[in-house]
């Protein structure tokens, strides 16, 4: 490790109240605000946190295969630099300033290579970054890499991503969950503080149940998706996936708010979302569906989520049962609407424009034939296949509007349920990460594993997975709190209270060793 002002160990023995006494390894232990603070005041430099940073993630890149770009090593100590010299000069004073980040693949970096994890994007340099790029850059983190994904973020397990499959930090033979699971393996395995990912219908929280982390989707049109390669529009945002719930809440006032780049980003003041992070949650009203804990979810998942209410009601919570209808339709209405946005999302993607481009062809239609088939991996070319079919004139209204119908309904269950609670409590999936290799044999099975996720896209719900233990062969379970739109301080104040009655349980693969 490398320290500035201080010699060895001095800032051991304040440690981090976060994550204990004994366990600090790297600076990549502690939480994105810790080491801001840590920065601030001069305990470390921004120097010393992205070697720390280059160094955890050399360690454990070999088996965890989180990142599909990493930024060379140079250029990220230049930039650290020049970081500490903003902050040495008082430019640069927020929670944020000189903490090491990594951005999914899916999110625009000028001048840094961003594939989407298809052979299509292989060689794409955008030429401008995402509105949340900027945002975190003005802030002062320091961009270290871009991370895995499923291609376009179509799928739950990161398997198929072009650039090979990234390892859950927790054992080596799980996938991470999917399809920001590159970001939320980073941020297990502690090779960066924290990370963004996106969630077009639970690709944020469940990589981060699988993986033991935080990981909030925020409200839709709360966070700009300007630079955010489109999958599904009307469903995605981007959001942050970190250690815990306070470093999410701080990310997340730093990229959200509204943006002339993005039609759908809202105009709202900033709701001021530290001020949630209260352990009193007395008298909030939670609701828990009944239709949540059917028979297809695991038995420790459901107990582990129960043992949450029961956590919940200690704490003052008013914890009540009730029916949430429509859960069944939510499934296939996302994947007819994500479906359909795909195929037209992705129709840019032609040979032409930029990217990749078939070698050998002799007309304009053979070079589009040739460059999608050989750019677009399997689960890609389904969606689309799926999508153009529900889209197509003679199965329009039976598909695609029944589903737009069904959205619309399953919004206006959650209005209701919003009449009577401040939050909505209960899984985030039904199953523990299965084991790499299983998913994608049965495509099927894999799309069931959101029932509990894709809701609050449709409703464009802010929603949160926050750690509830572990199952019997030690895999993490993740519990999810949904809020009404715009009220996620309700969500982060439930979470944050909970998340307070645990210890942090660190992932063998942070802790030095290896996984399994
Ligand atoms: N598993 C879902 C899908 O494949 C969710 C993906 C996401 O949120 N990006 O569509």
């Amino acid at each position: 490790m490398h320290r500035k002002k201080k010699t060895v160990n001095t800032w051991f023995p304040e440690q981090s109240d976060f994550a204990g006494k004994d366990d600090i390894l790297s600076l990549m232990d502690f939480t994105a605000v810790e080491l801001g603070e840590k920065i601030k005041s001069g305990d470390v430099s921004v120097v010393d946190a992205a070697k720390d940073c280059l160094d955890a993630i050399e360690k454990s890149e070999k088996d965890i295969c989180a990142f599909i770009t990493r930024i060379d090593e140079k250029e990220v100590i230049r930039q650290a630099e020049e970081i500490q010299k903003k902050i040495d000069a008082g430019e640069l004073s927020g929670p944020l300033a000189g903490v090491p980040v990594a951005i999914k693949d899916n999110i625009c970096t000028e001048g840094i290579r961003t594939t989407c994890a298809s052979r299509i994007l292989s060689d794409f340099i955008p030429p401008y970054s995402a509105t949340v790029v900027s945002k975190l850059q003005n802030e002062g983190a320091l961009i270290v890499g871009k991370t895995n994904m499923d291609e376009f973020a179509m799928g739950s397990t990161t398997e198929t991503s072009y650039f090979g499959v990234t390892k859950n930090p927790w054992n080596l033979n799980r996938v991470p969950g999917g399809s920001s699971g590159g970001s939320a393996a980073a941020v297990s395995a502690h090779q960066v503080t924290f990370a963004l990912g996106s969630d077009t219908g639970g690709s944020i929280r469940q990589p981060c149940a699988y993986c033991g982390v935080t990981g909030i989707k925020p409200t839709y049109g709360s966070v700009s998706r300007n630079g955010l390669i489109a999958y599904g529009s009307s469903l995605e945002q981007i959001g942050p996936i970190a250690k815990d719930v306070r470093d999410c809440a701080v990310i997340l006032e730093a990229i959200m708010g509204h943006d002339t780049k993005d039609s759908t980003s809202v105009k709202r003041k900033k709701p001021g979302l530290l001020s949630s992070l209260t352990e009193d949650i007395t008298g909030v009203r939670i609701g828990v569906p009944r239709d949540y804990f059917n028979s297809g979810t695991d038995i420790q998942i459901k107990d582990a989520v129960l043992e949450a209410v029961k956590v919940l009601t200690k704490k003052g919570a008013v914890v009540e049962e009730f029916d949430l209808s429509l859960v069944e339709y939510a499934v296939p209405a996302y994947y007819i609407i994500a479906s359909a946005e795909a195929g037209s999302n992705l129709s840019r993607f032609d040979g032409v424009k930029y990217g990749f481009r078939t070698k050998e062809y002799n007309d304009l239609h053979q070079m589009y034939k040739r460059t999608r088939s050989e750019g677009f991996g399997d689960e890609v070319k389904r969606r689309i296949m799926l999508g153009s079919f529900v889209l197509s004139a003679g199965y329009y209204d039976a598909y695609y509007m029944k589903a737009l119908k069904s959205k619309a309904l399953i919004k206006k269950a959650f209005d209701s349920a919003f009449e009577k609670y401040d939050v909505i409590l209960g899984p985030v999936t039904p199953s523990v990460a299965p084991e790499t290799g299983t998913s994608l044999k049965d495509p099927i099975k894999m799309y069931l594993g959101d029932i509990y996720t894709v809701s609050a896209n449709l409703a464009g719900l802010p929603a949160i997975s926050v750690p509830c233990g572990l199952d019997e062969e030690g895999m993490p379970i993740g519990l999810q709190l949904m809020g009404d739109c715009f009220n996620e301080k309700d969500v982060l104040k439930v979470a944050y209270a909970f998340e307070k009655t645990r210890d942090y349980q660190k992932s063998p693969a942070a802790s030095g060793g290896k996984a399994v």
